[in-house]
């Protein structure tokens, strides 16, 4: 009997959780499930159990000290609160106003900073150069002694770029701000040692690595002035008030463990796996493009972004998913809106070729079967589409 063939190429979206972090995850549901803020023997447990999960944390990451970690509930909320608490409590210390995120960051960053514009903040939206790098000279162009924070994403999770956070760190430093990083995407797909590259502030979410939804953290360097997001009942240090999601919390330690654990060997694995999907694509069908540089220092290897010029990235995404590939058109997160992505539109790719770009993502489990699956079924699938495309006949019409 043939079994029937099926690729899951959206590991940017999110990851199913690794048994290895559900079986250190459920003791802590089924036995060791007390309140860590109890003072009675489960919560002691409870307590010990966190901090030691805080303390792996905080090793992988790169810490300076445990308490510069701060469990969330998701990176979204570690965004929310780097970029309301950094620049409200930032200002409150006598910083001043203005406020630097890049254009192609995640809505996690650019809604709490529209939500900055409103509360008189003055916004800069940083664009990066075409290739999608935000280069350390054009921010050191829009700061000044005015500048409380500036947050830049690590990898983008569109197109795969890399940062350059160490240099665009000490270019916030010079003029006395802050700097955040939203480091979604990279932990444990691309080194990150927060001391190390002297950031002041990063978020974190658990589904990216195989751990479970609904766990974040914020890692705040000692000393960062912040203004909680949450408030209540003081746990996190004060700074995020909220019963700690234990278990949770167990697992994205554990999850970030195994991540470091394979980094070196799984970035030469899946550099290879993305190399095969680009010449795939792009070699067997004409009017492609990558976007974003695919140089190998600022590029992570587990993602490719493709434009397919001509076709409809809807109309792409949900043929393949009758096939049984699941890959992304734009971020994940914005799906559902019809909108071009605004990250592609930020790097300069016009709007009628964003709207036809596909995002392959690869992760632990996508084998080499999986990527020939794609590149078999995606021609004849983009081939059927253009052959009804007025839009393709009036781009290319001569060429194909
Ligand atoms: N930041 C980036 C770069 C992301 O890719 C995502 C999720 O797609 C988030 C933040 C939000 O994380 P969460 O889904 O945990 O809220």
């Amino acid at each position: 009997m043939e079994t029937e063939r099926s690729a899951f190429l959206d590991y940017s979206a999110t990851t199913p959780v690794d048994q290895r972090v559900i079986d250190a995850m459920m003791p802590h549901w089924t036995e060791g499930w007390g309140n860590p803020n109890s003072l009675y023997r489960q919560g002691r447990d409870a307590f010990r159990v966190l901090e030691a999960a805080r303390e792996s944390f905080a090793a992988g990451i790169g810490a300076a000290n445990p308490t510069e970690v701060i469990f969330t509930g998701c990176g979204t909320e570690s965004d929310d609160s780097a970029v309301l608490g950094i620049a409200h409590a930032g200002m409150a210390k006598g910083k001043g106003r203005h406020v630097v995120v890049s254009a192609i960051e995640h809505k996690g960053i650019l809604e709490p900073a529209k939500l900055l514009s409103k509360q008189g903040f003055d916004v800069t939206y940083l664009k990066p150069r075409e290739d999608g790098l935000v280069y350390p000279e054009d921010l050191r162009a829009v700061v000044s002694d005015e500048t409380v924070l500036v947050s830049i994403m690590h990898v983008n999770n569109e197109i795969g770029t890399i940062a350059p956070i160490a240099e665009l760190a000490a270019v916030t430093h010079e003029v006395g701000g802050y700097f955040h990083t939203d480091a979604v995407q990279s932990i444990g797909k691309v080194p990150f040692d927060a001391a190390a590259v002297g950031i002041d502030a990063a978020s974190f979410s658990a589904h990216k690595i195989y751990g479970p939804k609904g766990v974040g953290a914020l890692y705040l360097k000692r000393g960062t002035p912040f203004e909680p997001l949450l408030i209540g009942g003081g746990q996190e240090s004060k700074k995020r008030s909220g019963t700690q999601n234990v278990a949770g919390i167990v697992g994205f330690a554990k999850a970030l463990e195994l991540m470091l654990e394979d980094l070196p060997a799984e970035t030469v694995r899946l550099t290879a796996l993305r190399d095969r999907v680009v010449a795939g694509i792009t070699g067997s069908m004409p009017n492609t493009m990558v976007n974003g540089t695919m140089d190998a220092a600022s590029h992570t290897s587990n993602i490719a972004n493709i434009v397919i010029k001509g076709v409809e990235g809807e109309s792409m995404l949900l043929q393949l998913d009758n096939r049984g590939i699941a890959v992304s058109t734009g971020s994940a997160c914005s799906s559902g809106s019809l909108e071009p992505s605004h990250v592609l539109l930020a790097i300069g790719c016009p709007a009628e070729l964003a709207h036809g770009s596909l995002r392959i993502s690869l992760g632990r489990f996508t084998t080499a079967e999986e990527v020939e699956y794609l590149i078999e079924v995606l021609p004849p699938i983009v081939e059927r589409l253009r052959a009804m495309s007025p839009v393709y006949a009036k781009m290319f019409g001569d060429e194909s």
